[in-house]
């Protein structure tokens, strides 16, 4: 007996998700399936919604409702501080730990060759033209081999653009292996106030 084409269908788009493999894409699906019609609706409405009232903030590529961003339009920002991040929830994290007001700049990821991604699937082309007019540049990508391999990357494209520019990175107390987007406010705070130049 072959699944009806629909349910297959589901668990395929599942199965695409970052994380989720063959069993647990059928096991959402088949719970999905016994959820009230209104409530499905309203799943499918947030999808949709999300993808259309986001924008990706055309300077820094932080998501946001508007390009270009809160944070980028705030005149009350320290714009000598530039802060990489890799992922959106990462510039969230640091924001919550209320030891950082200058401005980010998101990559969407890390140079990763196992996973074929290198610095051009990266928001890294307008980095060099960004750093115009900085003091300071802080790495706070993650403390993993995809992280310190994009850190020292990036380190290097800023020392032949901007040699005259500081670059520190972030780390003290951060454990090896961590993911900054699930580090606390104080973890946090203690890693920006111990960064050390590179
Ligand atoms: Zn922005």
């Amino acid at each position: 007996m072959k699944l009806p084409r629909s349910i297959q269908q589901l668990i395929t788009q599942f199965e695409r998700l970052p994380g989720v493999g063959p069993k647990s894409a059928q096991r959402l699906t088949f719970y999905l399936l016994h959820v009230p019609e209104s409530e499905i609706q309203k799943f499918a409405d947030s999808l949709v919604a999300m993808k259309k009232n986001t924008k990706v903030c055309s300077r820094c590529h932080n998501v946001g409702e508007e390009d270009p961003c809160e944070i980028c339009s705030d005149s009350t920002r320290d714009k000598s501080l530039l802060c990489i991040v890799e992922q959106p929830l990462d510039v969230l994290a640091i924001e919550r730990s209320g030891k950082y007001d200058g401005l980010y700049h998101v990559l969407h990821g890390a140079i990763s060759p196992l996973n074929n991604i290198g610095p051009d699937q990266l928001f890294l082309h307008d980095i060099v033209k960004r750093v115009h007019n900085i003091d300071e540049v802080i790495l706070a990508t993650n403390p993993t081999m995809e992280g310190e391999a994009t850190a020292m990357y990036i380190q290097q494209l800023l020392a032949e653009g901007h040699p005259d520019v500081a670059i520190t990175r972030i780390g003290h107390g951060l454990p090896i292996g961590a993911d900054i987007e699930y580090a606390d406010g104080i973890t946090i705070a203690r890693a920006m106030e111990g960064r050390r130049k590179m």
